[in-house]
Formats: structure tokens, C-alpha cells, sequence
């Protein structure tokens, strides 16, 4: 997701982080424990408050409070008290914690995801038992980090803290603080399918996540380099959202290929939205070079790509590139993610795709940022 916004949330973890070095092949579980608990006493009857101020102190339930912070506003009070209704087996009525989208939407994410599958979690105890013991033997964490460095324009030091959690909002997500994978999210999701994530795909998520730690530090620098003003950087933010997500998806999750993508169960509701999605991208990279929006608008118009609407997004365009010429084509892009509307639309021409960007926003869009700010 939006990391750099995620930066801003954890900024006070980041010092401490950067001291700290890990091997990746192991993965802390103290959080899914500790949940598992409190879920296993919340079904035996009784809110144990103790329970909740212990999973509330937790790094884990940082990071889960953290990404509900990305693109949403959601605040540790808020998730408590849901923790305390679902404890009961009720939905909290939570209210916005301001005024605006992102705390509309936070609350959203608390009474449709996370309290409903808190809720399920409580009742399928023995299951989360064997997801956690599966999840602790997995011996494929090793992997994570030359996966995730395979699909990068260039080599990055990547040495990220992986943890398996309960109780949030994402699958799984990544901030400067550490990666999770959320057990119960991913168990509640897969429910009705009966396919549950492999050990692998489990190793991929979080490839996928520590990409995007590795790919945020390239596009940090590189937009350190451009001169961004006001709806430039609007349009910048929107682009390597769909960028991030789309490379890390098609790359790592979908091996390059469409074919396994829409075979995969969590972004298929949003490969479905693709007609209404590639066009609603242009037009929000157009409102932003037409002069910066006001940040209400702007979060209006990005909502529409939460989910998985920049994964399916970005990785569609990149695909697209991918076929016509290669995957070293898609990493030059990456490297250079203002390229990407002038690339796609060669790309489409010789694939004959329908979908095209408007050839003058996709020609500003290349060179966004080049001109030396005024003194
Ligand atoms: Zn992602």
C-alpha cells in the first residue's frame, strides 16, 4: 500500500528499526499467539481486559493498527473497543474518529472486516491453532528476500522483520516497523473456497511486502531527484501506488503470468473492475496535472482502487508491457515509473488492448517534474 504514508504513522519505530538487523528466515508469532488467547477465553465467555491490554502492547498490533492508518484513519482506542465487542460476539458501533473519507473508511474496515472476522476467529479456534503451528514450521522464509530482490530494478539491503499476526484488516502489509502476514484475515477470506494459502504463497505475500519495502527506498530517491509540485506529486503518489502494487503482484505473485493471476481467489473481484479502473486511473492523473485536489476529493477518487484495485491495476498495464516486450522492459519501467502510460501505449498499439491514455497526459506524465522549481 502507500508506504511512504505508512512512514509517516510509524516515524517514532523507524530509528529503532535501523539499528536492528534480522535474518528473514524466521518469523515472530507472539502477536497470533497472544490473539489466539484472547479469542480462545473470549469464546469461553467474559471480555478478560488483561487479554486485551496485553495484544493492545504488542508490535504486531502496531503494525495492524499502522496499515488500518495507510490510506484509512483508525485510531488504537477505536480497535480496543472492537477487540472488547467481538470478545462479546458483537460488532462495535464505532464512530469516525474526525471528520472526512479516511476515517469514514477506517471505520468501515473495522465493522466490515475486522470485527466479522474476529468474530468467526472466535468460533474456529482449533483452526487458528493449526494455521499458527503451519505458519511457525514454514521453512520458506529464507526465500523471502532474494524473491522479493529478483523483482527489483536494482539491488537493495533488505533485511526485514517478518510476523505473523491476528486480527486486521490486509492479508498482509508492510511499513518500515516490519511485514505481517494476518492468519485470521487470510483463514476468514478463504473461507467459503476451502483453499487456503499454501506454505509458498504464505513465502510470496511476504516477498511481496518486502519488495515494496525495497521498491519504496528506489522511488523515494527517485523522487527526491524530480522538482514535484502540487498536483505533479498528486499524480506522482497515485502512479507508483499502482506501480508498487502492480509490479510486486504480476512479478511475484502471478510468476509474470495472467493465466495464474485470475486464477488466484484474492484479486479477482478486482480484475472484474479493470474497464471501469483503467479509465478512472487516467482521469485521476489528469485532475491532478489540472491543479492539485483537495485531499477530501482526491481520497474520494482513490477509494475506488482499495482492495486490490492498484494491484489489478498496475499489474494489467504491466502486463501488457510484459508480453510485447519482455520482462526487462516492465523492470525499466519500474525504474522510471513516469514512463509508464507512454510505454503501455506502444505496448497496447501491438497488442491490439482497447484501453489506451490520452497520448498528451501519458507525454506530461513522462516528463513530470523536469523543469527547475522557480527560485
Ligand atoms: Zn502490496
Amino acid at each position: 500500500m502507500a508506504r511512504m504514508m505508512m512512514r509517516q504513522v510509524l516515524v517514532m519505530f523507524v530509528a529503532v528499526m535501523a539499528h536492528a538487523t534480522y535474518a528473514a528466515n524466521t518469523v515472530d508469532s507472539v502477536q497470533a499467539q497472544a490473539m489466539l488467547n484472547l479469542l480462545e477465553r473470549c469464546h469461553l465467555g467474559g471480555v478478560p481486559a488483561q487479554a486485551i491490554d496485553q495484544v493492545m502492547d504488542l508490535p504486531g498490533t502496531r503494525l495492524i493498527v499502522g496499515q488500518q492508518n495507510v490510506s484509512r484513519r483508525v485510531t488504537a482506542a477505536q480497535y480496543r473497543e472492537v477487540l472488547a465487542s467481538t470478545c462479546r460476539g458483537e460488532i462495535a458501533q464505532v464512530r469516525p474518529s474526525e471528520p472526512g473519507a479516511r476515517a469514514e473508511k477506517g471505520v468501515q474496515g473495522l465493522t466490515d472486516d475486522v470485527a466479522p472476522s474476529l468474530i468467526w476467529g472466535r468460533d474456529h479456534i482449533e483452526l487458528l491453532k493449526e494455521k499458527l503451528v503451519a505458519a511457525e514450521q514454514n521453512k520458506g522464509f529464507g526465500e523471502v528476500v532474494p524473491l522479493a530482490l529478483e523483482n527489483l530494478p536494482e539491488k537493495i539491503d533488505l533485511s526485514p522483520k517478518l510476523y505473523v499476526v491476528m486480527g486486521g484488516r490486509a492479508g498482509a502489509a508492510a511499513s518500515d516497523e516490519g511485514i505481517y502476514f494476518d492468519l485470521l484475515a487470510d483463514a476468514w477470506r478463504s473461507r467459503a473456497s476451502k483453499a487456503s494459502t499454501t506454505p509458498h504463497e504464505m513465502v510470496e505475500f511476504f516477498a511481496h511486502e518486502t519488495h515494496h519495502v525495497g521498491y519504496g527506498r528506489i522511488l523515494d530517491r527517485e523522487r527526491e531527484q524530480l522538482h514535484l509540485m502540487g498536483g505533479e506529486m498528486q499524480a506522482w503518489n497515485f502512479l507508483t501506488a499502482v506501480m508498487m502494487e502492480g509490479s510486486a503482484t504480476l512479478l511475484i505473485n502471478g510468476h509474470g503470468s495472467w493465466a495464474e493471476l485470475q486464477k488466484q481467489q484474492h484479486i479477482q473481484v478486482d480484475l472484474a473492475r479493470l474497464p471501469q479502473l483503467l479509465p478512472a486511473a487516467g482521469n485521476i492523473l489528469q485532475t491532478a496535472l489540472a491543479g492539485e485536489m483537495r485531499d477530501p476529493e482526491y481520497q474520494t477518487r482513490v477509494s475506488e482502487f482499495f482492495g486490490e484495485g492498484y494491484h489489478a491495476t498496475g499489474a494489467k498495464l504491466l502486463y501488457v508491457i510484459e508480453e510485447a516486450r519482455g520482462r526487462d522492459a516492465v523492470l525499466r519501467v519500474m525504474e522510471d515509473p513516469r514512463s509508464l502510460l507512454v510505454v503501455y501505449n506502444q505496448c497496447a498499439a501491438d497488442r491490439k488492448e482497447p484501453f489506451r491514455f490520452d497520448p498528451e497526459l501519458a507525454g506530461r506524465i513522462r516528463t513530470m517534474g523536469e523543469s527547475a522549481p522557480i527560485e
